[in-house]
């Protein structure tokens, strides 16, 4: 699976070549424009390639030999480039996007947080996680306000998952967690924003479904395993008597536990539903969670 990181970094090397482009461009017209500024430039350039031959065959000769012309020649030059209005960077890289300097990232206090400049890279990275059926959820729309119903748990998952994260960001262990509620009580919609914002952070995060370890590939699984933040949401303690996806979700489950990683079980069922409904082996990892 593809991570924000790589989508990222594929723009920025393909940004590169750009820069590099656009840098070799200017200086071609503007040399065009000013044969003068070419002449001087050589120049110079004649100089250090002077000075670096007579270092090579006598070590003692001194580095700043000839460093008058030079400095003669700089000064004209500085002059003709202020005359003439040309910039004094036109043969260095331009920076494409001034806010993140071409990173992809920028920093908000301590938490680095993707640039407005990798929109698309953001959207590519969502629907490689697992989140391309909710393109309308907005992490924006996740607002304490927005809770308002007492009797379901959202508020508590809220809470909850904001520790999570923070905890996250600071690199300590995680462990796994039930988040049980009723039907309609925005269990997914909590899931998916949570999921989104950590993505948004440079993070692997997955969202998955239960039913879909089902048809996942070895190297899906593997994906999903290693996973910095995970969510399995629409558990249902039936499907786990399906060979495959019992063997699929109880290597994700221990080999999570084992890396102190964080899982976070979605289901409708209660936990207690949930544990005697299920295959053996997931339902003793399932009786040992943490549940909302
Ligand atoms: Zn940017």
């Amino acid at each position: 699976m593809r991570t924000i990181d790589s989508f990222i970094n594929e723009t920025l090397n393909s940004r590169q070549v750009q820069k590099q482009i656009d840098m070799e461009g200017r200086i071609d017209k503007t040399y065009e424009k000013y044969p003068e500024l070419q002449e001087i430039d050589e120049k110079i350039l004649e100089i250090r390639k002077e000075k670096i031959m007579k270092l090579l065959e006598n070590e003692s000769s001194s580095p700043d030999l000839e460093s008058k012309d030079e400095n003669e020649l700089k000064a004209k030059r500085a002059k003709f480039l202020k005359n003439n209005c040309i910039a004094p960077e036109f043969d260095q890289e331009w920076v494409i996007c001034e806010k993140c300097n071409d990173t992809g990232y920028v920093k908000k206090g301590n938490i680095r947080t993707v640039c407005s400049c990798m929109k698309d890279e953001l959207e590519d990275a969502f629907k490689a996680a697992g989140l391309g059926d909710f393109k309308n959820i907005k992490p924006s729309l996740m607002d304490p306000k927005a809770i308002k119903n007492p009797k379901n748990k959202r508020a508590e998952a809220r809470k909850k998952l904001d520790s999570v994260m923070a905890g996250i960001f600071k690199g300590e262990p995680q462990s796994s967690l039930i988040y049980s509620d009723g039907a309609q009580t925005g269990k997914t919609f909590l899931s998916v924003c949570v999921t989104k914002i950590l993505i948004g952070c440079g993070l692997n995060a997955v969202y998955v479904k239960l039913e879909d370890l089902y048809d996942m590939s070895e190297s899906e699984l593997e994906d999903v395993r290693y996973a910095d933040f995970l969510i399995i949401d629409d558990f249902i303690s039936s499907s786990t008597k399906s060979f495959k996806i019992a063997a699929a979700l109880n290597r994700i489950l221990e080999f999570r536990s084992i890396n102190e990683k964080f899982t976070m079980l979605v289901m409708g069922e209660s936990p207690s539903e949930a544990v005697s409904g299920s295959e053996e082996r997931v339902a003793a990892k399932l009786s040992h969670m943490e549940c909302i």
